[in-house]
């Protein structure tokens, strides 16, 4: 027999596991299809912080700040042991491009989206400090800002969301690949692969959740849907075999263009990211660059020349942004929602978006398909729920 959900989700990652966890708070039947493993794509490749994003304030996205600025508060609360504040450094030398009052003000007003939540101040490290700032470089040095903001494991987050979601009721297949969709006039018939064999099951809604591959996974619905113009832009990460930073995170300009990098603790060793660059083939085969880890290597050289820049190894993720012209470091990083019908429609597809702003993306989404839903009886709410570790 054909089984049915209310809602079939496709994608194991961070929006994935936490569309799942509201809908199933929210009463719902819920299946969630991961082809390979949870967290198996972008989620792993993040650059693991739970941040407002202090530089989106240059582009002028204050709604985006300050919902991810609520959000970190919100994940501060909810999953002390995976999110936790680090204090961020930025050093401002002669030649930076972002000089002191433009940092300041910058500080000032994330401080303020912050509300008078915990993390929000910030100051400047006086100069008899500047020697035990992990061999930052001194010389033409200014001044040095620091400020407070989340650093997670993103995998790890995103299986606590996942395992919050299944003691909710939520069902999870995995490994199991989507290979399709028919839409109906009152939901999805779902074709999926699992153990070598072709699966079908009923949702009233789908929800493609599948990150990078979400273009792939809307190009399989039929008929067929829209599909908006993104594209998708590759950042890598080096993990260097170097002691972790000891005094925090250090937020530096590339010499070369300006981009804002994130020197930082990861684990036992020092991570350094990311890159933006166009991405034209298959998600699956994304790999780092030789050009991404000289430019990586680069800006570690300038800002710490003491710190042996051997790789240890290197990961690359793709973003999904919206499609356009001009450096993708300048694009709107909101997340993109899509549906196949404005009532009650049977499929909603998440585009781009933060690991801070899961829990905001997933009300977006239950909200958008609450119309094509039943009504159920509640059993939790998600602003209450703590994430233990999975
Ligand atoms: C380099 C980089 C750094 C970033 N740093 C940060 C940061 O510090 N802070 C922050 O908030 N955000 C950051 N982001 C953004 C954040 O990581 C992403 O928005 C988020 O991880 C996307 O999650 P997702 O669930 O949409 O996609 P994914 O994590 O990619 O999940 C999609 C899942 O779908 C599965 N899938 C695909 N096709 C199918 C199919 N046919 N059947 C079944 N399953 C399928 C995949 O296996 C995958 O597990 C960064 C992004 C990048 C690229």
């Amino acid at each position: 027999m054909t089984r049915a959900y209310d809602l079939a989700i496709v994608g194991g990652g961070i929006h994935g596991a936490g569309v799942a966890q509201r809908a199933a708070a929210a009463g719902y039947h819920v299946l969630l299809l991961e082809k390979s493993a949870l967290a198996a794509g972008t989620s792993s490749r993040s650059s693991k912080l739970i941040h407002g994003g202090l530089r989106y304030l240059e582009t002028g996205q204050l709604r985006l700040v300050r919902e991810s600025l609520h959000e970190r508060t919100a994940l501060l609360r909810l999953a002390p042991e995976l999110v936790r504040l680090e204090r961020f450094h930025i050093p401002v030398y002669a030649d930076t491009r972002r000089r002191p009052w433009v940092l300041a003000s910058g500080l000032a007003l994330y401080a303020g989206l912050a509300g008078f939540a915990r993390g929000a101040s910030f100051g400047i490290v006086p100069r008899l400090a500047w020697d035990g700032l992990d061999g930052l470089a001194t010389q033409g040095l200014e001044r040095v800002f620091w400020y407070h903001d989340g650093q997670t494991d993103d995998a790890a987050l995103t299986r606590a969301v996942m395992a919050s979601a299944q003691r909710l009721g939520a069902e999870l297949a995995m490994p199991a690949t989507f290979i399709g969709a028919e839409l109906w006039d009152d939901g999805a018939i779902v074709q999926y692969m699992a153990q070598g064999a072709q699966v079908e099951c009923r949702a009233r809604v789908l929800v493609n959740a599948a990150g990078p591959w979400a273009a792939q996974v809307a190009r399989a619905v039929s008929p067929a849907i829209a599909v908006p113009d993104v594209e998708l832009v590759q950042g890598t990460h080096l993990v260097l075999d170097a002691p972790p930073p000891a005094r925090g995170i250090y937020y530096v300009e590339s010499p070369r263009d300006g981009r804002a990098i994130f020197v930082m603790p990861w684990r036992d060793a020092t991570m350094i990211g990311t890159t933006e660059v166009r991405f034209r083939g298959e998600p699956d085969r994304v790999a780092p660059s030789t050009g991404e880890t000289h430019y990586l290597r680069g800006v570690l050289r300038r800002y710490f020349p003491r710190v042996a820049t051997a790789t240890s190894r290197a990961f690359a993720g793709l973003r999904v942004l919206p499609g356009g012209e001009g450096h993708a470091f300048h694009r709107s990083r909101e997340t993109m929602y899509a549906v196949d019908r404005e009532s009650a429609p049977r499929v909603v597809s998440i585009y781009g978006g933060k690991l801070t702003t899961f829990r905001a993306a997933a009300a977006v989404v239950l909200a958008r398909a609450a119309h094509a839903l039943p009504a159920r009886a509640a059993r939790a709410d998600v602003d209450r729920l703590p994430l233990p570790p999975a």
